[in-house]
């Protein structure tokens, strides 16, 4: 009986979403009274040895040196059987969503997905995910006996509360054929080079999906100005090509930590909310007074932006004289 991170290093580097997972596998393992695993793939156990856990496993073999979903997943499913994991956990990347519902299938189960948080109700975990654009959320629990699968939100869970300890690091080779991969994996994506580094930016004015028409962002953009801001917006707003995608904030975006960040006719998915959360004071303008913005805005504006904006430009302007 055992709790399993399954980390996801980024060119043998240890990425924060993981080291979160970490963080949650521990609080989980120590409620439970379960020991901690981790297992990587290849040999980048870097980061991981002064944490306090249980092993480490470098999953290694020839066939796993590019992702596949299937050597992926019958990796893992050997590691699991191995260590009768109760609970596996994942960070919730795209990778992970495309092997881990596999994996889980594999045990004739299903993966809770994104969980923010957890609690215990008579010795079961219970896990916390929202939905509904993060307007509710749900309490979750395991039917069935273990092993069970989790994948766990980006910034639910701070890198930092990861536990220090020593580790010892431990080969598993798992029994893999080149006939058991079904799919050919092609060169890594890579993003194009960002244009715009919004994590150094001091103010930032983000736009949303509250704007209405590509036309309109022009009224924001005046009040960038007028503060010396840099301009950002949530994920709808580049998806539709209104403002370039290395100016989107959020889980797919960029992560930003201003002295001031001006969220305008933005909702506040919480997909939105982990790019900015870092942000010293949020000021929300949204039309909405329910918006769950609101719950993050240090300072709130409920009314319309098309008016809202356009008087505090003036005002900006007539202070300056
Ligand atoms: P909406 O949710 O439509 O909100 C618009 C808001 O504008 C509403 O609150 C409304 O009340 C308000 N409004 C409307 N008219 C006015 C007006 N006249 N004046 C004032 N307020 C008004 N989103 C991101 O932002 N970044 C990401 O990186 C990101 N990554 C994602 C990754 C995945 C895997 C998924 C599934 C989703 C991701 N999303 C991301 C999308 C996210 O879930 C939300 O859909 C998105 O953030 C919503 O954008 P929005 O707030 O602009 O739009």
């Amino acid at each position: 009986m055992s709790v399993l991170a399954v980390m996801e290093p980024r060119d043998g580097v240890c990425t924060g979403m993981s080291l979160e997972t970490l963080a949650a596998a521990q609080q989980i393992g120590a409620e439970l009274g379960l020991p901690v695993y981790v297992a990587v793939f290849g040999n980048s156990a870097a980061g991981l040895t002064d944490k306090r856990l249980a092993g480490i496993f470098t999953i290694e073999h020839d066939l796993l040196d590019s992702y596949t979903p299937d050597g992926y997943t019958i990796a893992l499913k050997q590691l699991t059987a191995k260590l009768g994991a109760t609970l596996v956990l994942f960070p919730h990347t795209y990778r992970v969503r495309d092997f881990a519902p596999k994996l889980a299938t594999a045990f004739g189960k299903v993966l809770i997905s994104d969980a923010t948080g957890f609690r215990l109700e008579n010795g079961e975990i219970v896990l916390l995910r929202q939905v509904f654009q993060g307007k509710l959320g749900a309490e979750l629990t395991f039917t069935g006996g273990p092993p069970n699968f989790a994948s766990i939100q980006a910034g639910a869970w701070r890198a930092d509360t990861a536990i220090s300890g020593s580790a010892a690091i431990e080969t598993f080779i798992p029994e893999l054929k080149s006939d058991q991969i079904r799919t050919k994996p092609t060169v890594r994506f890579r993003e194009a080079e960002r244009a715009v580094d919004l994590s150094a930016a001091q103010i930032i004015v983000s736009v949303g999906r509250g704007i209405k028409e590509a036309e309109n962002i022009e009224i924001v953009s005046k009040l960038a100005e007028a503060l010396g801001a840099e301009m950002a917006a949530s994920r709808p707003i580049c998806d539709s090509g209104w403002m370039p995608m290395e100016r989107q904030v959020g889980s797919s975006g960029q992560t930003v930590a201003p002295r001031i960040y001006f969220a305008i006719g933005i909702s506040g998915a919480i997909q939105h909310l982990v790019g900015m959360k870092g942000a010293k004071t949020v000021v929300a303008i949204n039309r909405d007074p329910n918006a769950p913005i609101f719950e993050v805005a240090d300072y709130g504006i409920v009314g319309d932006l098309f008016q809202v904006v356009p008087a505090l430009v003036e005002a900006l302007r007539n202070s300056k004289g």
